[in-house]
């Protein structure tokens, strides 16, 4: 059995890796895909110390920095269970296989909610984003669009509206479901347009690069086209946590809930990264929660099990 079994190989993955091994104790990685969202991702600017790389290359610097310690990784595997057994935790992978560990961290991820619009897949990295804390400031002097109306789509339409020409907003019903206050900051700005009860139908380009959005107006049902160069979708963010139903207290979202020491509600298994509660979904802030929980598991196997 390992010590401490890590599932998920992205930044959180990847951080609860290293300081697991670092502790000398059996630590195995079991991952759909390693390296996680990074590996979708253009142009990082935001880890800190690291002024700019791409996706590609940290995915890889990840998996380098794993396998300088002796960890094992059972890459292109999905965990569809988990259990606890006694002493132990088990995982069960999609292959029928079982791997059972002393304790568990879990760091699957997130996905973003797409419109499954024409376009939206072509145009990716190319003028449609959904992350503005990421990309936002790729669009200064530029005009965008944000698509959805509650807090997400609304705090990012405020952020934007401080850095790029012009935003505006789309959203499908017929009023915003963000808080009062954000929509009041939103409608104060002299740079934001909301339109509402909007179904938005393509994403336009030029094949290179995105010129636009169109819309059907869902009163009128008509047509229209607004030109510009970035597009954020903020329809939600969706944990990979559906394997965990009835294991680990979710909350009403669907996100692991954990403490400050990466614990979840099941003896032995922590979790770290956008899998979980954490408000803010970031790299930095995933390899910070994939140390903390190491270290929380690391803390419980001191206590819990016979050396
Ligand atoms: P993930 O990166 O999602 O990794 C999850 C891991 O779990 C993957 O290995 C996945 O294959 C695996 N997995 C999922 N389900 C299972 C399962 N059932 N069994 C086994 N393995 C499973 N953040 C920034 O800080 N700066 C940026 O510039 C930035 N740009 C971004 C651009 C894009 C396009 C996207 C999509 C995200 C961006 N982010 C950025 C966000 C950042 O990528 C995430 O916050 C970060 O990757 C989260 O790390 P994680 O390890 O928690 O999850």
């Amino acid at each position: 059995a390992f010590d401490v079994l890590v599932v998920g190989g992205g930044p959180a993955g990847a951080a609860a890796a290293v300081y697991a091994a670092r502790k000398g104790i059996r630590t195995g990685v079991a991952a759909q895909r390693f390296g996680g969202q990074v590996l979708d991702t253009m142009s990082i600017e935001n880890l800190i110390s690291v002024p700019h790389t791409e996706g590609p290359k940290l995915a890889m610097a990840l998996e380098q920095h794993v396998k300088e310690y002796d960890v094992d990784i059972m890459n292109l595997q999905t965990a569809t269970g988990l259990a606890r057994k006694g002493d132990l935790v088990e995982v069960t992978l999609e292959s029928g296989a079982v791997l059972k560990s002393k304790s568990v961290i879990l760091s699957t991820g997130a996905r973003w909610r797409q419109m499954n619009v024409p376009g939206e897949n072509e145009y990716k990295n190319k003028g449609v984003a959904y992350c503005p804390h990421c990309d936002g400031p790729l669009f200064k002097g530029k005009r965008t669009a944000v698509i959805g109306g509650g807090n997400s789509g609304v705090e990012a339409a405020i952020d934007l509206a401080g850095i790029v020409a012009h935003v505006t907003l789309i959203e499908f019903d017929t009023k915003l479901r963000a808080d009062q206050v954000l929509q009041d900051k939103l409608r104060s700005l002299p740079n934001v347009t909301i339109i509402m009860n909007a179904l938005t139908t393509e994403v336009t380009g030029d094949g290179t690069k995105v010129n636009g959005l169109a819309y059907r107006d869902r009163t009128t049902g008509e047509d229209h086209h607004v030109a510009l160069e970035g597009i954020f979708v903020q329809i939600g963010l969706l944990p990979n946590t559906d394997f965990l139903k009835g294991t680990v207290d979710l909350s009403p979202r669907g996100e692991i809930i954990i403490d400050a020491h990466g614990a979840t509600s099941m003896d032995g298994v922590f979790a770290a990264g956008d899998c979980t509660t954490t408000p803010y979904k970031q790299i930095v802030i995933a390899m910070g929660l994939g140390a903390t929980a190491a270290l929380g598991a690391f803390d419980h196997l001191i206590r819990t099990s016979v050396p």
